[in-house]
C-alpha cells in the first residue's frame, strides 16, 4: 500500500507537472480579461470549458449564482474532495488579487489528481466561485448547500509571505445612512438639517473609539453619498464600512459600538438614521491543522523550500463560512516581494510574473497531492472532520 502511495504521489506530480502550460495559459487568459463579482462570465466559461474537455460533468449556475460552477470527475460519491476556484478581479485594479492564481492552481490540481486516479478513488469536485471580493459568493452557496458532501476543501491564495496558515478576519459590511432636511445653505441653514454632518460626526466618533479596541479589529469605510451641491444644506448622506475583528463574538461587541458612533451622530444632528448591512456577513477561518500539515508536508514533496512566515491577521474571505461547515484550508504563498501588497498595481503585476507561474505549477501539486491524502486516508479524513467538530 505504501509503495503504491508512493506511485500514486509520483503520477500526481507528473500529471499536473504536464498540465503546467495549460495552467499558465488559463491564469493569462484570466488575468487579461479581469470581470468585476458575479460578472466573471468569461472566465467561468473558459473553466467550464477546459473542464468538461477533461472529463469533468461541468453544472453551472449552482448556488442560484450565474457565474458560479461546480465540476465533477466521474466516480463513487465518497470520499470527496473539492479544489475551490475564485476568478473575480477588483475594481479599476484588476487582478490585483491574484485570483487568476487561484482559478488556474484549483483547475490543474483537479484534472492532475482526477486524471492519475480516474475517478477511482472518490469525488475529486471544483468548485468555481464567484465574487469572493465583497459579494460573498461561497457564503450563498454555503447556504444552498452546495458544499455538503465534502470531506476537504483545499486551495491556495497568492501573497507576498509564506504564511500557510491564513487567520482572516470576520467581517461585517455596515450602511449608514442618514436623511436630514435641506435648506439653502447661506439664507436660511438654520431650517436644515445636516446630513453629511452626522457621517462626519460618525467618522471622527470611530476613530475617537478606535484607540480603545483590541489591535485585531479594523473598521475603514467610504463615503458614499455626501450631498449634491455646496449651496444645499445635505439632506442625504451616506458612508459604507467594514467592521472586522478575528473572531465573531469580538466582531459583535465592536459593530454594536460603530452603531453607536451613528446614534450619537443621529442625536446631535437631528437626522433620522437607518443602518443596515452591507452585503453578507464573512465568518473568521478556521484552518484546518491537520490538513494544513498534510499541505505542508506535500508541499515539500512538490519541491518548495522556502521558510514559512508565521501567521498575521489579514483582510477576510468567504472560505471563512466554508470553513465552519468543512475541514478546509488556504495556504498563501508569496508571489510577491514582501513591499508589494495585495490589491496594488504592482501585485496585479506580480500575479503573472515567472515567480508567480512557477508557484502556480508548485502549489497545484501540493494541492493535488493533498487531495490525494483525503482521498486515500480515512484516518485523516476523521481526524480533520473531528478538528472542525472541536473534539480530539
Ligand atoms: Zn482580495
Ligand atoms: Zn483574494
Amino acid at each position: 500500500m505504501e509503495r503504491d502511495l508512493t506511485r500514486l504521489r509520483e503520477a500526481v506530480l507528473e500529471r499536473v507537472e504536464e498540465h503546467s502550460a495549460a495552467m499558465v495559459q488559463l491564469s493569462r487568459e484570466i488575468h487579461d480579461h479581469p470581470e468585476l463579482g458575479h460578472a466573471e462570465r468569461e472566465a467561468s466559461r473558459l473553466l467550464a470549458a477546459r473542464l468538461t474537455e477533461a472529463g469533468f460533468q461541468v453544472e453551472r449556475g449552482v448556488g442560484g449564482l450565474p457565474t458560479a460552477l461546480r465540476a465533477v470527475y466521474p466516480g463513487p460519491e465518497r470520499p470527496a474532495v473539492a479544489f475551490v476556484g475564485e476568478y473575480d478581479a477588483l475594481p479599476d485594479l484588476g487582478h490585483a488579487c491574484g485570483h487568476n492564481l487561484i482559478a488556474a492552481a484549483s483547475w490543474g490540481a483537479a484534472v492532475g489528481l482526477a486524471r492519475t486516479t480516474g475517478g477511482e478513488l472518490g469525488r475529486v469536485v471544483f468548485l468555481g466561485t464567484p465574487a469572493e471580493e465583497g459579494g460573498g459568493g461561497k457564503i450563498q452557496m454555503v447556504e444552498r448547500g452546495v458544499f455538503r458532501h465534502l470531506d476537504a476543501c483545499l486551495m491556495f491564495h497568492p501573497h507576498r509571505r509564506n504564511e500557510l496558515e491564513f487567520q482572516a478576519r470576520a467581517a461585517y459590511p455596515l450602511r449608514i445612512r442618514f436623511r436630514g432636511r435641506a435648506a439653502h445653505a447661506a439664507s436660511a441653514p438654520h431650517e436644515g438639517i445636516n446630513a453629511l454632518e452626522a457621517v462626519i460626526l460618525t467618522f471622527l466618533g470611530i476613530n475617537a473609539l478606535r484607540q480603545h479596541l483590541r489591535e485585531e479589529a479594523r473598521i475603514h469605510g467610504i463615503i458614499s453619498k455626501g450631498g449634491v451641491a455646496p449651496n444645499i444644506v445635505p439632506e442625504e448622506a451616506e458612508a459604507r464600512f467594514l467592521v472586522r475583528a478575528l473572531t465573531a463574538s469580538y466582531l459583535e461587541e465592536v459593530l454594536e459600538k460603530v452603531k453607536n458612533c451613528a446614534r450619537g451622530a443621529a442625536q446631535a444632528t437631528g437626522a433620522a438614521l437607518d443602518l443596515e448591512p452591507d452585503g453578507p456577513v464573512y465568518q473568521p477561518m478556521r484552518n484546518n491543522q491537520i490538513l494544513l500539515d498534510v499541505f505542508r508536508a506535500n508541499l515539500a514533496r512538490a519541491g518548495w523550500q522556502e521558510p514559512e512566515a508565521p501567521p498575521r491577521p489579514g483582510g477576510s474571505t468567504d472560505l471563512g463560512n466554508v470553513s465552519q461547515v468543512v475541514p478546509c484550508i488556504q495556504p498563501q504563498l508569496a508571489v510577491a516581494p514582501e513591499e508589494v501588497a495585495p490589491h496594488t498595481p504592482q501585485f496585479a503585476a506580480a500575479a503573472v510574473s515567472p515567480r508567480a507561474e512557477q508557484v502556480l505549477r508548485t502549489a497545484a501539486q501540493a494541492l493535488a497531492l493533498t487531495g490525494l491524502d483525503v482521498l486515500t486516508d480515512g484516518a485523516l479524513r476523521h481526524a480533520a472532520r473531528q478538528e472542525l467538530r472541536g473534539g480530539t
